[in-house]
């Protein structure tokens, strides 16, 4: 039969049968390798695989897996480490973000939209614990939201505390599979607790298939929202960090400078100081946002530094 892993230790992973929606503790049978990827894991969150029992009541083996629509890595900082797949066949991906205790940097947020875009996947940020804004504030959120939302990323205000923005958040889970993430302190788990109905109860469900005495690592975890619409949480991941790119890339995933770049007269162009510059030029003009602007060009560098 198959199913859909909703959590992945390394050592085992847990699967949701498509046809009964009961949870299956697999192990993996045969080699998974995952083709011209070098990652830890052959198995992630999100991967649509195909099981056979065996080994008791709920227990299976991974036979095979469904080539995966899209996937997020996440490079190591360790050299020794490899890098792992978050998740995989994502519908969108959602950024927790919050101005005030504590402020999210525009750098931080840049890095997780150059890397949805990356990915070729929808992002939208999340404004929360609005309850804590007074009058100032609230003129500064509108201004970066609006700041996203012209660039093409949708922003949506919200306080996981009061309610307040939650319904409009469902719609947009509705019948999509989404990955949260955010720093720690902005109210993640707070906001999944609200959205996904008996997190506790799904939690334990999920924990009960733990080894008992066993440290396990998860790097994401799937719940069911309601059938048909889920929500990958990350916890404990801190950033999703940014995939390598060539240096002449990076502007590609700042949509306001993509569609700019058949304009500079250079076409190796990277946008610093090199004369006839269309990117620089809208900066100038106040087209391009300078945050924005100063998140390439610190990515640029980082970029610069790894070579
Ligand atoms: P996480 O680290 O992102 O998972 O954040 P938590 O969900 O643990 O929340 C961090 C702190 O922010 C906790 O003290 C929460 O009670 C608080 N918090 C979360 N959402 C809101 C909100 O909408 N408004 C306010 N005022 N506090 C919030
Ligand atoms: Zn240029």
């Amino acid at each position: 039969m198959t199913g859909t892993v909703v959590k992945s230790t390394g050592s085992w992973y847990l699967v949701r049968g498509h046809a009964d929606g009961q949870l299956y503790k697999c192990r993996l049978r045969g080699k998974f390798k995952n083709k011209g990827l070098k990652v830890s894991n052959p198995i992630a969150v999100g991967d649509e695989v195909t099981i056979e029992p065996e080994g008791g009541e709920n227990q299976g083996v991974i036979t095979d897996i469904k080539l995966r629509r899209n996937y997020i890595i996440r490079k190591s900082t360790h050299k020794a480490h490899h890098s792992h797949i978050v998740a995989s066949n994502l519908d969108q991906a959602f950024l927790v973000v919050t101005l005030v205790s504590p402020r999210t940097s525009f750098g931080f947020i840049d890095r997780f939209l150059v890397t949805a875009e990356a990915y070729d996947i929808p992002a939208t940020l999340l404004f929360n614990k609005l309850d804590l804004y007074d009058e100032d504030a609230l003129g500064y959120m509108k201004q970066v939201m609006q700041l996203y939302s012209q660039v093409g990323y949708p922003c949506y205000p919200l306080s996981a505390h009061t309610g307040e923005g939650l319904e409009q958040v469902q719609e947009l889970l509705a019948d999509k599979v989404s990955l949260f993430t955010g720093h720690s302190g902005v109210g993640k788990s707070t906001l999944v607790n609200a959205l996904v109905p008996d997190l506790d109860i799904k939690t334990s469900e999920i924990s009960a298939f733990s080894d008992k005495g066993v440290h396990t690592t998860t790097f994401a975890e799937m719940f069911e929202v309601e059938p048909g619409t889920y929500l990958i949480d990350t916890p404990g991941i801190k950033e999703l960090g940014v995939v390598e790119m060539k240096r002449e890339e990076i502007a590609h995933y700042f949509p306001e400078m993509r569609a700019r770049l058949n304009k500079c007269k250079y076409n190796n162009c990277v946008h610093v100081n090199e004369p006839g510059c269309a990117v620089q030029e809208a900066v100038k003009k106040g087209k391009i946002a300078l945050p924005r602007y100063e998140s390439y060009l610190s990515l640029l560098q980082d970029e610069d530094s790894h070579r």
